[in-house]
């Protein structure tokens, strides 16, 4: 089965790593919803639109600037000339994209931190989505916010087809990780029920195959399960050490991940230091530095 992967007459999905959405808008014009995660996925995105008969690439909206989403954009920006679509925050980032490993690593981090799973190359941003839909043609398109995984991540949905981005991650990501990269744990969990909401016929996660209703609601509960398991495991923690770096070691080894470099450790301890944020935020714990090292205790 080759990448191109029509849903129906006017949308299609390149599917790779990253799902690139494609969605005809007229006789000729087409967008890509995100491109991947380098210059090869944006070029084979290009080739099979071009080779389905579906034209010219005119735009590209951006669900999230994670690297392996806009990795892809500069490549076809400067092929096709097209203009690019992004939420304010996610266009800041597509524009200057070292400030995600710098998010990532918590300030300047070290060059084995930039490789390009984190570092895409730089984009222009041509527009900037802040309202609830966009028109082309004849064509109008959703725009659903789903902040959390990234701090102003959206989803694109046209024609009963939606592009949900990574509200979910397909369940065996889930279960070989075993903890999803999220930026905002407390903004994941009110996306993640406004993601149970949607109500289309065929949803296209930035990752895995194309999924009906039903299958997307039970990845929703697979992925609602993994945080829960996350947030269990860093209260287990706090009940036998109070240092933020026991907490994250204790968690990763509670719930079964082996991070294996620097890059694979600040994505996981991320999410778990969501959760102490907002566990924090919730009055549940307290943070205070003791020693030179950050420590957390339960509010009794
Ligand atoms: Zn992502």
């Amino acid at each position: 089965m080759g990448p191109w992967y029509p849903i129906d007459d006017r949308i299609a999905v390149v599917r790779g790593s990253v799902n690139i959405g494609v969605i005809r808008i007229a006789d000729g014009q087409s967008l890509l919803v995100d491109t991947g995660l380098d210059r090869d996925s944006g070029r084979r995105a290009i080739r099979e639109v071009t080779d389905a008969g579906w034209g010219t690439v005119v735009g590209i909206l951006t669900t999230h600037a994670h690297a392996d989403h806009i990795g892809g954009h500069a490549m076809v920006v400067g092929r096709t000339g097209c203009e690019v679509w992004a939420s304010p925050v996610e266009a800041a980032l597509t524009r200057n994209p070292e400030l995600a490993p710098a998010i990532l690593y918590g300030g300047d981090p070290p060059a084995t931190m930039r490789g390009k799973f984190v570092l895409a190359a730089a984009s222009p941003v041509h527009h900037i989505v802040s309202t609830d839909t966009l028109t082309f043609a004849d064509l109008t398109i959703g725009v659903i916010r789903l902040p959390g995984h990234s701090p102003d991540q959206i989803g694109y949905a046209v024609g009963g087809v939606c592009f949900p981005a990574d509200v979910v991650f397909p369940a065996e990501t889930i279960d070989k990780y075993r903890i999803p990269y999220l930026f905002s744990v407390a903004t994941h969990r009110a996306s993640l029920e406004r993601a149970r909401a949607l109500d289309f016929r065929a949803f296209v996660p930035g990752h895995g195959p194309v999924l009906d209703r039903e299958a997307f609601v039970a990845l929703i509960d697979h992925n609602a399960a993994a945080l829960d398991a996350v947030e269990r495991a860093v209260l287990s923690a706090i009940a036998v050490t109070r240092f933020a770096d026991e907490i994250e070691a204790t968690a990763l080894r509670s719930v079964g991940a082996q991070p294996a470099d620097l890059a694979a450790h600040a994505l996981l301890t991320t999410t778990i230091r969501g959760v102490l944020s907002d566990l924090s935020d919730r009055g549940t714990i307290l943070g205070t530095v003791e020693d030179g090292r950050i420590a957390w205790r339960m509010v009794s």
